[in-house]
């Protein structure tokens, strides 16, 4: 299998030069030529097997180049006992009668990045060996807070590589802050932009894509890439747990295999969601991809209409994750629908660029409400979420899968599709555990308390034990205080690499 550039320019890349790229340098995003089938026979085997086997099988067909053992030696340095704190990996957990939650948030940082960003470091140093390359790589990496700190943690001193992550200085919620501002490792940066998650991307994008900027690197032997979705290295592992759900729920018996399910998945950059689009493209069954967003409901409105208006105000909301107007990810799935049609992508994000807006054509249109339907969640409607479904199922949401589970809520309300639904449960409640205990905890008892004297009296109301990566991060020293505006962050990049 090869890849190659959604607008065009590039064809036959591998597997090992697309995830050292991270993105295409005429702007477009790698994507494979082809996605391969997994029949129902093969399906059910996945059944009986372990989370790195499964993970091995899927990820084979999209690494031509890596060796089994390669792949092996990857899946055991990402997804083990050490680094997860559930055996299952990604454990499918029922909510109700045929609603289950996906939990994506066992690893080290407490979001569902990791299940990807563990990985990564290490697809991305087999590559760098594939590839025999020489030069040091420089991952950017532009967060909505929780990428910059899984991929911060995956990268840190990972030999032959620098991190250096923005994220938006008044974006981010105060755990995130602190995970990062805290990140140790010799060969890790971090910076606050002034701006938003979309300012911090677009700067990130355009360092990127300057040739005179890569020539500057090149010259110090340096090379960039990419730890956003935007890589192909970051949706791949993602691919991976759609299907494990699945084969999840054949082997409990929950559905018959081939059952249509649902699945729902709370939005932003548009890279989970995709992933989940194509574990069905590769045999999972599926009747709806139900995108979940909030305030900034730009893909709501796309999926609805075809128009997409980024010419609006961006929203801060209690789901900063997904506090996002750019989703990258969509001009995937625009490739993928069009038939990988690259000048009609180009035009597409030409228009975007230059208008900060684009509409698509019937057809298109069609097949995007084919797979997909939307709908968006204000801040009240997740609190109250949060609220009802601790205080009817006692399982207590994060705020973004609080946006799912509502979405979802609307979905069946307005179809009556009670079928077997998967919701993508991004992250941990304690990463937002103010507006968590906001929505659970009376006021009188919150009154006065700062950030994580809030998410001890969580644990104390809820008898639920926080997780490692957050219990004593407090304590951590501040390693990190660089804060610029957007328009400095290239001279950012060049001060942290000494250039
Ligand atoms: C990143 C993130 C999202 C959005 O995922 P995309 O792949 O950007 O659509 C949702 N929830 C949480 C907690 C996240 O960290």
């Amino acid at each position: 299998m090869k890849y190659q550039s959604s607008r065009g320019e590039y064809s036959s890349i591998s597997a090992a030069e697309a995830i050292k790229m991270g993105i295409s340098p005429d702007g477009g995003l790698f994507v494979p030529d082809y996605i391969p089938v997994l029949d129902a026979d093969l399906l059910s085997a996945m059944a009986g097997m372990d989370y790195q086997e499964r993970a091995s099988l899927v990820m084979g067909y999209y690494l031509e180049g890596f060796s089994q053992a390669d792949i092996k030696r990857c899946l055991q340095g990402a997804y083990n006992n050490l680094n997860f704190d559930h055996p299952q990996i990604a454990p499918v957990v029922e909510l109700r009668k045929s609603v289950y939650i996906q939990e994506l948030w066992h690893g080290p940082t407490c979001a569902f990045k990791d299940m990807a960003l563990q990985i990564l470091p290490y697809l991305m140093k087999t590559s760098m060996q594939k590839t025999g390359e020489t030069d040091g790589i420089v991952i950017l990496v532009a967060t909505s807070g929780d990428t910059g700190k899984a991929a911060l943690e995956g990268f840190s001193d990972v030999e032959g590589t620098q991190i250096i992550v923005f994220f938006p200085e008044d974006g981010v919620s105060e755990i995130q802050k602190q995970q990062m501002i805290t990140q140790e490792g010799a060969n890790v940066h971090v910076a606050a932009v002034y701006g938003n998650f979309d300012d911090a991307q677009n700067g990130v994008k355009n360092i990127f894509t300057s040739r005179e900027y890569a020539e500057i690197l090149m010259g110090k032997g340096l090379k960039m890439s990419s730890a956003n979705s935007i890589n192909w290295g970051r949706l791949l592992p993602q691919i991976v747990y759609y299907i494990s759900a699945y084969v999840d729920l054949i082997s409990r018996g929950s559905i018959q295999n081939g059952g249509k399910i649902n699945i729902v998945v709370p939005t932003g950059n548009f890279g989970n969601i995709l992933a989940a689009y194509y574990a069905g493209r590769m045999g999972v069954p599926i009747n709806k991809l139900i995108c979940a967003s909030n305030a900034n409901n730009v893909l709501t409105d796309f999926i609805r209409t075809g128009i997409y208006d980024r010419n609006r105000a961006f929203e801060k909301t209690i789901s900063p994750s997904m506090d996002i107007l750019i989703s990258s990810n969509l001009e995937r799935l625009l490739y993928e629908m069009s038939g990988h049609d690259a000048s009609r992508v180009s035009g597409w994000m030409a228009e975007l660029k230059d208008c900060g807006k684009y509409q698509v054509e019937e057809d298109i249109q069609m097949q995007i409400q084919q797979s997909f339907w939307s709908a968006c969640c204000s801040d009240p409607d997740t609190l109250d979420t949060i609220k009802t479904v601790w205080r009817d199922h006692n399982y207590l949401l994060d705020t973004h899968t609080a946006v799912a589970v509502q979405v979802y809520e609307q979905y069946v309300k307005e179809t009556n599709d009670n079928r077997a639904a998967i919701i993508a449960s991004t992250a941990s409640p304690f990463k937002f555990g103010q507006s968590v205990a906001e929505a659970i905890l009376p006021a009188e008892l919150r009154a006065g308390k700062k950030e994580f004297e809030l998410l001890s009296l969580l644990e104390e109301m809820t008898g639920i034990t926080m997780p490692a990566g957050i219990s004593g991060l407090n304590k951590k020293p501040v390693l990190h205080h660089t804060v610029c505006g957007v328009n400095e962050m290239k001279d950012a990049v060049s001060k942290f690499l000494g250039i």
